[in-house]
């Protein structure tokens, strides 16, 4: 029994949940998607997002100074938007579909500092938090220049305090990277799907690394709660945290500047479709929501689940949210989109996404490696399995009528207009002999 319910219950109430629990590739439709002006679910503004991002350009002098690969963008972290029409004959030949419109790449996977997406949210909190820890002291007003973040008196400041984390593998990386240049503790509790070269560039840099021999719901609980055993301990909580979510959120401004500069129109006749990976959902909920906050109805967000691991795919649906795992439903969470590999989604994420999010489809594992050799080959670009989710999105959206129409009557008319944007989420610190592992599968 799930929450009161037979498996077999459950599959007669949501017919898709039989193919989802056979690992077959499904794309959900969202039947409670409503254009953004209906939702009243968010207590978080855009105000909230330009707060953010005011944050972020405070400690730019700072992330320049300290992360010289981020000279060139004068401190501000973010990533290129690419064209890659040219893909489009890759995509023909393994999907045998032609994509109408124009074909994006928002390349997080070569973000400075940790190399994914998670360098948007999980960088963000902990510069959050050690402003707050800095203002509380004195040692800053807002006004100065956040440079001063690399004096010692800081760093003397951060040493007694802790900062904790459970992650896959790339949020750890993120704010473990961070919390040691800043001058935390940092104790970054990882479940068993991380990768090994992962852990050992966070003990390089002097983070300690638990390791769990479970997945990554657990290694977040245990975090958790060994965090909060020390009041000087803060956990950032990758199921629930706000200061995460607006961390991502902040692309959507980023995003809508770089629109502007390509001459690239995004209005009622040249609708925007984003394509997210997806594992407990605040960096692709983040991004999602910040996008509808700037582009309103002219933007459709999808996410992209591994076969394997459908956790806010079966949380959306059903609305049981975190109240359910994908283990209970038979489905093992083994994936090699180790960034995805979540049994589990994020509660508040799939709450704030119930009226905001398009739809979900889940990819086999053996669809990313061929995707990731072809995009290797063809562009030259390096991701790993997890960031490729969102390449079969196009294809898979409007092979069919009737999901366009779901999105808006007139579609037809404008598809040939539309942008698409796949978000690619990760790869750049994966090193040589990984890759190469991944392009022989
Ligand atoms: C973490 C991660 C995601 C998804 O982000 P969530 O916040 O876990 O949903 C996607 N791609 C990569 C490479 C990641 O590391």
């Amino acid at each position: 029994m799930i929450q009161g319910k037979s498996i077999k219950e459950w599959a007669q109430e949501y017919p898709l949940l039989t193919k989802i629990m056979d690992t077959k590739e499904v794309f959900w439709l969202n039947p409670d998607y409503r254009e953004v002006k209906n939702n009243k679910v968010l207590e978080l503004t855009m105000v909230d997002i330009k707060e953010a991002d005011a944050r972020l350009r405070r400690f730019a002098p700072y992330i320049k100074k300290v992360f010289p690969e981020t000279k060139a963008s004068h401190g501000i972290i973010e990533s290129e938007l690419v064209n890659i029409d040219g893909f489009k004959t890759e995509l023909f030949d393994i999907f045998n579909m032609q994509i109408p419109g124009q074909l994006y790449i928002k390349r997080d996977d070569n973000l400075p500092i940790a190399g994914s997406i998670k360098a948007r949210g999980g960088i963000y909190e902990v510069l959050k938090y050690a402003e707050s820890l800095a203002l509380e002291n004195n040692l800053i007003t807002k006004d100065d220049n956040y440079e001063l973040f690399t004096n010692q008196e800081f760093k003397e400041l951060f040493s007694h305090y802790s900062l904790a984390v459970g992650s896959t593998g790339n949020l750890g990386l993120s704010i473990g990277i961070t919390g040691a240049t800043l001058g935390f503790k940092t104790t970054v509790h990882m479940s068993s799907d991380a990768r090994q070269w992962k852990k050992d560039l966070l003990r390089d840099k002097g983070v300690i690394v638990k390791e769990y021999d479970s997945d990554y719901s657990k290694a977040v609980q245990e975090g958790r709660k060994e965090s909060q055993k020390d009041p000087k301990s803060y956990f950032i909580d990758d199921e629930k945290s706000k200061h995460l979510f607006l961390g991502y959120a902040v692309a959507a401004l980023r995003l809508k500047e770089q629109f502007v500069k390509e001459n690239i129109k995004i209005d009622q006749d040249h609708p925007l479709l984003v394509y997210l990976p997806c594992g407990v959902g605040g960096g692709p909920g983040g991004i999602c929501f910040g996008l509808k906050k700037v582009f309103g109805e002219n933007v459709h967000c999808f996410f992209a689940e591994p076969t394997h691991s459908p956790a806010m795919l079966i949380g959306m649906m059903t609305g049981l949210h975190n109240k359910i795992t994908v283990q209970e439903f038979g489905i093992d969470n083994i994936t090699a989109a180790d960034g995805l590999a979540v049994g589990k989604p994020s509660k508040f994420v799939g709450k704030i996404m119930v009226n905001l999010l398009a739809g979900i489809y889940t990819v086999e594992d053996n669809i990313l490696f061929t995707i990731l050799k072809r995009l290797y080959h063809k562009n030259g670009i390096k991701l790993e399995p997890s960031a490729l989710a969102g390449f079969p999105g196009p294809v898979r959206l409007t092979k069919n009528k009737s999901k366009l129409d779901f999105l808006d009557n007139n579609i037809e008319e404008k598809i040939n207009n539309s942008i698409h944007l796949i978000w690619s989420t990760g790869g750049s610190m994966v090193p040589k002999h990984i890759f190469d592992e991944y392009l022989n599968k």
